[in-house]
């Protein structure tokens, strides 16, 4: 007997997810995109050398495939033959060679639990661990073993009532500042999925419901006593003798990071150009769902490509800037918004670009770690954003100049490489105009020579030129994000210039 998860594992919860902390990516040599890798996947080749046979591994057989040559690296006790795989690893060889001939679950983890290497390595598959494997199971622990024993005391609980015509289910989450974006609440056919954000951890209700009901729900949030109600319509009005049948992770209350990623099929309703290479998404939730995406935070998106599952991660913006926009009063909630640039060889924005209005695309449960009140504790707020780098600090920005009062200057140096490539540059210089405390600076690395503005690469004299305290004390908060080594080097640099860890936040996956 096996000991090791069983069917359920890796399971539809196991879907990928970024790991803490920005890794550079090691330059590939040409032919060794995701792409070249799928279509080697698909070409009939025996990737492990067992004829499609799968076998069971042992530890000491495991630990003797650690050569490049012959690397085998075992994944939640599933062990996959990487070798093939070396070269078109982003990461690098050496980063592989890290797991080899061992269990790499926890490193996969630390690094890109969000990449589906089940879909991805499922022609490496070598077999299974024969002995139990080290790590445990994603969102499998039972509550106490995960949270501590004092927590059971904080464990959310529900229950539930009806009418002749509804259902309610009523979360109580013994938590006072509940609001609309700790809950995310699911209904799809009779499976409902309701889950509640306690600080860094989540409890779910999920059930397959006793009978069918209608395709719009609603949520109500009492914030003060921090009870959520999810109220359901019956699609027949008969009586429930009961809510339903609880599935796999029901009343589990566990931390947010061992919580799989679960997904709903957005519609593409609008797509519109911001500039040559960017476009606006806007994709509609479905009736039967409420999200709402936190400032900041992003969503990731999945599309089958060439047969494998392929999920990229991308943080909702507002569909435009303006001192008039106030979130939550005038946005619908059912609209999520992605400003997404398309690369000429990307393999997820091309497919991307290839949707029709109308078409479906998975979008997950939002990720992220910012928090509010880091702005709202501010006096000078500074943005350093590079390229797409800008989508989170668009609804930053917004809440920033239409909610915190105490903030006296907010400042966003945006990085482009040419004109063209600046998104949303009127809005942002109206919303200069529009409020005092806002200034916008453009820094172009690559100008054509009318360009009058400023020139250059993030660096120490330009941070030092842009970023300063409006008092010799005042508090300030400086955000950044754009690809990983610019975003180091700004930390790096604003370290050197005398501000702390805690004054920076960095926008990574
Ligand atoms: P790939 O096939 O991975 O790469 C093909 C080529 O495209 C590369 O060779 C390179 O030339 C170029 N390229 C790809 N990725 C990058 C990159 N990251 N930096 C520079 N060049 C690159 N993108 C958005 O457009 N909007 C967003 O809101 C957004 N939010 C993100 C949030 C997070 C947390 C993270 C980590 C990334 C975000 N990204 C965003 C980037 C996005 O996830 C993808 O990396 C990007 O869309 C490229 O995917 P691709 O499959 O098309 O390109
Ligand atoms: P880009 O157009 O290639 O570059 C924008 C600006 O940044 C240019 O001036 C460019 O200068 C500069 N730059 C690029 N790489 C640099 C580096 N290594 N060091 C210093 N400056 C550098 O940018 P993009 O294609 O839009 O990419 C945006 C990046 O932001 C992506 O990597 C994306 O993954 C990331 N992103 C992250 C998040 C998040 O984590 N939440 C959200 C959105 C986007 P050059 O002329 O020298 O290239």
């Amino acid at each position: 007997m096996l000991n090791v998860p069983p069917q359920a594992f890796p399971a539809p919860s196991s879907q990928q997810r970024v790991a803490a902390g920005g890794r550079a990516k090691v330059p590939l040599k040409p032919g060794r995109s995701l792409m070249d890798w799928i279509r080697l996947t698909k070409s009939g080749k025996d990737f492990t050398g067992l004829k499609g046979r799968l076998i069971e591994v042992t530890e000491d057989e495991l630990a003797k495939h650690n050569k490049k040559e012959d690397c085998w690296i075992c994944i939640r006790g599933f062990v996959y033959n990487v070798t093939p795989y070396m070269e078109y690893h982003p990461g690098g060889e050496d980063e592989l060679m890290k797991a080899a001939g061992a269990d790499g679950t926890d490193l996969f983890d630390q690094v890109h639990r969000w990449v589906n290497y089940e879909s991805m390595l499922k022609e490496c598959l070598v077999g299974r661990m024969a002995v139990k494997p080290i790590a445990a199971p994603k969102g499998m622990l039972p509550e106490k073993k995960v949270l501590g024993a004092s927590a059971k005391d904080l464990t959310p609980s529900y229950d539930w009532f009806q009418t002749d015509s509804l259902i309610t289910i009523v979360i109580y989450t013994k938590q006072k500042d509940m609001n609309a974006e700790l809950v995310i609440v699911d209904c799809q056919d009779k499976r409902l999925r309701g889950e509640i954000i306690v600080d860094d951890n989540s409890y779910l209700v999920e059930l397959d419901l006793d009978h069918a009901v209608q395709e719009d729900l609603a949520v109500n949030i009492a914030e003060k006593v921090g009870k959520v109600e999810i109220i359901l319509k019956k699609k027949d009005n008969i009586h429930w003798k009961m809510l339903g049948q609880p599935l796999e992770s029901h009343s589990t209350f566990i931390k947010c990071m061992d919580r799989g990623l679960f997904y709903r099929k957005c519609k593409l309703v609008s797509k519109t150009e911001v500039t040559h290479d960017t476009k606006l998404f806007c994709l509609m939730l479905p009736k039967s769902t409420h999200l709402r995406v936190p400032i900041g935070h992003h969503v990731y998106l999945k599309q089958i490509i060439a047969g494998t599952e392929v999920v990229k991660p991308y943080t909702p913006v507002l569909p435009f800037l303006s001192l008039d926009f106030k979130e939550p009063s005038r946005h619908d909630g059912i609209h999520i918004y992605l400003m997404i640039k398309i690369y000429s060889c990307g393999l997820f924005t091309q497919a991307l670009d290839h949707l029709h209005i109308g078409d479906y695309i998975s979008v997950s449960n939002p990720e992220g770690s910012f928090k509010k009140s880091q702005v709202q504790t501010s006096e000078d707020l500074f943005l350093l954003a590079a390229g797409t780098g800008f989508t989170p600090m668009v609804k930053l920005l917004n809440f920033a100049l239409t909610e915190v009062r105490c903030l006296r200057t907010v400042k966003l140096i945006f990085f482009n490489k040419t004109e063209d490539d600046i998104l949303w540059r009127n809005q942002l210089e109206q919303l200069a105009l529009a409020d005092e405390r806002f200034e916008v600076q453009f820094i172009l690395s690559q100008p054509t020579k009318d360009w009058v503005g400023k020139q250059g690469k993030i660096s120490s004299s330009l941070l030092s030129e842009f970023v300063k305290r409006s008092r010799k004390e005042s508090k300030v908060l400086i955000c950044i994000c754009g690809p990983t080594p610019f975003t180091e080097q700004g930390v790096q640099y604003l370290k050197v210039l005398g501000y702390y860890q805690e004054e920076i936040h960095t926008f990574t996956a």
